[in-house]
């Protein structure tokens, strides 16, 4: 057996537009799995469709906003009326909201929350019968530093990226009978959408993450397109409930 082989497997990617979801979707699509893009963006959802048709063996997007309850169960449903099957799960999408905790209205503190943490939990239990069904699955969240460390600016992120932590251990011990094996990636300082204006706005951030960076750079979503292999196929079948920090060693140092 091939670990890293994802032939016949069928995998849905939130955010999987562009970023480190895309990042994922391409390294997931390269080693042979069908992929669902979700994202709320119909344009980027086409271009990253057309980009993963050329380096695996199919892609469909699906627009959804995923902070609604509804566009969580229908994007699993219409996924696997698509492909016929839901082997992997990868809940990437996310937001982040730059403000002291004292200035949230509660609709910020919730849209947040919604985003990135109900929607993946929301997802993830719509996967589960059709996991189950199939005799196991793969379920991948991605969290952050942020699910280890605190930040002054990001109250609502980081409790989210906590929660998906604490998700992520729960769901692993209920479903592992299931052979449903769940487990978090935590990105450390990536360049993406997210982050860019940061990078630029933010006075001293860019050398700031290079020298906490024991690896000295920022990540890229290229980064991230094994470690996707490997927690979404064979290769991780006992791996399950593990928080994998992918940070370039920001969080080992001192
Ligand atoms: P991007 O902004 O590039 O990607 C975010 C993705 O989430 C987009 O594809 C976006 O698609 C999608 N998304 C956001 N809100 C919704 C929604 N309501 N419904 C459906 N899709 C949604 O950023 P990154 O690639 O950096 O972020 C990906 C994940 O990685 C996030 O969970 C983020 O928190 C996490 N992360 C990122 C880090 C970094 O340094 N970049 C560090 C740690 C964690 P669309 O706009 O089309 O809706």
């Amino acid at each position: 057996m091939n670990p890293f082989d994802l032939s016949g497997r069928v995998a849905i990617v939130t955010g999987g537009n562009g970023g480190i979801g895309l990042g994922m979707a391409r390294g997931l699509a390269r080693a042979g799995a069908r992929i669902v893009v979700a994202g709320r963006n119909a344009a980027k959802n086409q271009a990253a469709v057309a980009e993963l048709e050329t380096l695996g063996p199919g892609a469909i997007g699906i627009e959804v906003d995923l902070s609604r309850e509804d566009d969580c169960r229908s994007l699993v449903a219409r996924g696997v009326e698509a492909f016929g099957r839901l082997d992997i799960l990868i809940n990437n999408a996310g937001i982040a909201l730059r403000k002291p905790p004292q200035d949230y209205t509660s609709a910020e503190w919730h849209r947040v929350l919604d985003t990135n943490l109900t929607s993946a939990f929301l997802c993830s239990h719509a996967a589960y019968p059709h996991m189950k069904a199939a005799g196991g699955g793969k379920i991948v969240s991605i969290g952050s530093i942020l699910s280890l460390m605190g930040a002054s600016f990001a109250v609502a992120y980081a409790a989210s990226k906590g929660g998906l932590v604490q998700m992520t251990r729960a769901l692993a011990t209920a479903w592992a009978a299931d052979n449903i094996q769940v487990n978090a990636i935590l990105p450390g300082w990536i360049d993406t959408d997210l982050t860019r204006s940061a990078r630029v706005e933010v006075d001293g951030l860019d050398a700031r993450v290079r020298s906490r960076t024991p690896c000295g750079r920022w990540g890229t979503p290229n980064d991230f397109e094994a470690i996707a292999v490997l927690l979404g196929g064979p290769g991780s079948q006992f791996i399950t409930g593990a928080a994998i920090p992918v940070d370039g060693g920001y969080t080992i140092q001192a």
